[in-house]
């Protein structure tokens, strides 16, 4: 399997997040309980994980600074040019990491918007991961491409998800 993953709200509690001036870069912001030993214990399996993130490269940097030697690819809005559900943020994600179409079922995407992060996967041919424990977003999907393929009540579940997923496709 190879993990894309979203920050806010997926990894970092987005009403932690500091910034000097609105839109500006993030100062100081915490990871969710056990986000970091999560994507640690991840790296640690030996699966390939790559940040798809809407939002400045600067704060990642912050945001994600403790775990940061675990990402083999970093994408973001800011360098891309476009936003999830764009598929340039998911082709760019494939170029980072060096995968072609044949690697699509290997692929999940994991985050907490239904319109960005789901659908942008459900339509990119990749599988859908709702992170579904936090109360900023409506996760109430409006649309079939919104409804994602699995859901996750708790980023510690991320890894047995993933050698659930690694067990059927053996
Ligand atoms: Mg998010």
């Amino acid at each position: 399997m190879i993990l894309f993953i979203d920050c806010g709200d997926t990894l970092c509690d987005e009403s932690t997040e500091v910034r000097l001036v609105p839109g500006g870069v993030v100062q100081k912001a915490s990871l969710f309980p056990g986000a970091a030993e999560t994507i640690e214990q991840i790296h640690a399996l030996g699966i390939p994980i790559c940040l798809v993130a809407d939002g400045l490269d600067a704060s990642f940097q912050v945001i994600l600074r403790n775990v940061i030697g675990c990402f083999d690819g970093w994408v973001t809005s800011e360098a891309v040019g476009a936003e999830k559900p764009s598929p340039l943020m998911f082709e760019a994600a494939m170029k980072a990491m060096e995968l072609s179409d044949s690697d699509k079922p290997q692929i999940l995407m994991v985050g907490n918007n239904v319109r960005k992060d789901i659908a942008g996967a459900n339509r990119f041919g990749i599988l859908s991961v709702l992170a579904d424990y936090s109360p900023r977003y409506d996760m109430t999907p409006h649309a079939p491409d919104e409804v994602p393929r699995f859901i996750l009540h708790d980023i510690c579940d991320l890894p047995a998800l993933i050698r659930h997923l690694e067990t059927q496709k053996n």
